[in-house]
């Protein structure tokens, strides 16, 4: 008997009233084919990354299943999957998205189990968001490596990826200036680790990080804002700093002119994804592994600050897009 998900898709790239909760039967019946598993979600994460998707932001091909963060049990698993079996509790964050879903049949490589002491809304929070934090904090490094007490910039510092990064860097001896767009989510930045905080909705973040730098500039920025921070976050890094631009929530950095950099002060310039960091088993696992390490140590809670119903997912990406939202949010299948 065929198996039927209740699925988030969008016919066309649009709005948030593009997308639509839709029954659909899983390809093959629902059997997972060699290198799969099916999924019963329990919960899923929200990313700004499915605001892209949704908008067309980043091209893909319609009609398009949303999300790429879920957890839940696994209920069946296909040839040659050796490290997960029925009745497991476990969470992702995936390539291709379709985790907007109550179930679904994906790539076992990039799921893993979820530990007891993590609970379902946490893990759908943590995947992608957290193994960000993970690669941005422990494999970007700027030339000579990070060390404690080194100042770092990190924009959007009360979103979801922002409030697990300044819980980590502080874990590391890291001082983040956090910025964000009121003075409410710059105190939840600074109760979550910042060592200093900007409003840069109000102050020039430029000037603030001069002066709580004495003027020499931090050793690293992460910048997903995009369009309207990229050529102010270069005026904030020291002779040599690494620009780590890894988002467009404001749109996306147009062209750059490679000699600012020179000008700058030999500045290097990374844009990298979490995708290109756990595409193989392996490393999905080495870096979840990090990070359920130090979720439970308690250097590092997950803020899962909302929940949606699924059906509610309209709602969600409204709150995200109008910067309502502050750490995690989760819909609830
Ligand atoms: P957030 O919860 O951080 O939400 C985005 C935040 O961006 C908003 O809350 C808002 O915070 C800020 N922002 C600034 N300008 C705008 C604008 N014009 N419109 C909307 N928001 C704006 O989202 P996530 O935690 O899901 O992701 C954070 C960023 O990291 C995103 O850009 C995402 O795409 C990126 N990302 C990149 C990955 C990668 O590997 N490259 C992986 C995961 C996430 P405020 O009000 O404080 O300004």
């Amino acid at each position: 008997m065929p198996i039927t998900a209740r699925v988030v898709q969008v016919a066309r790239a649009g709005g948030a009233d593009a997308m639509k909760l839709v029954d659909v039967p899983l390809p093959n019946g629902g059997e997972p084919g060699p290198g799969e598993l099916r999924i019963r979600h329990h919960a899923c994460g929200l990313n700004y990354i499915d605001v892209y998707q949704r908008s067309g932001v980043y091209p893909l091909p319609m009609p398009l299943s949303l999300g790429m963060e879920g957890s839940g049990v696994v209920e069946a698993v296909g040839a040659g999957v050796t490290h997960l079996q029925p009745g497991d509790r476990a969470a992702y964050a995936s390539n291709p998205p379709g985790s907007y879903s109550s179930l679904r049949v994906m790539p076992a490589k990039c799921v893993v189990k979820l530990p007891e002491a993590i609970d379902f809304e946490c893990g759908a929070a943590m995947m992608l968001k957290g193994l960000t934090a993970q690669y941005l904090l422990k494999r970007t490094q700027p030339q000579g490596g990070l060390a404690a007490g080194d100042f770092v910039l990190f924009q959007a510092a009360a979103g979801g990826v922002g409030l697990i990064a300044c819980q980590w860097a502080k874990a590391l001896g890291l001082q983040l200036i956090g910025t964000a767009g009121s003075d409410e989510k710059c105190a939840l930045a600074r109760e979550h680790g910042a060592a200093h905080v900007i409003n840069y909705r109000s102050e020039d973040f430029a000037a603030r990080v001069k002066e709580i730098t004495g003027g020499r500039g931090v050793k690293v920025v992460y910048d997903s804002v995009g369009k309207d921070t990229f050529e102010k976050s270069l005026d904030c890094l020291a002779p040599f700093g690494l620009m780590v631009s890894f988002g467009n929530a404001s749109g996306k950095v147009p062209p750059v002119d490679i000699g600012l950099l020179g000008a700058k002060g030999s500045l290097h310039l990374t844009r990298p994804t979490l995708f290109t960091h756990i595409a193989t088993r392996e490393a999905t696992q080495a870096m979840a592994d990090d990070l359920f390490a130090t979720v439970r140590s308690g250097a590092v809670k997950i803020p899962v600050e909302r929940r949606y119903a699924l059906a509610d997912v309209a709602r969600a990406h409204e709150d995200l897009e109008a910067r309502i939202t502050v750490g995690c949010s989760v819909l609830i299948p």
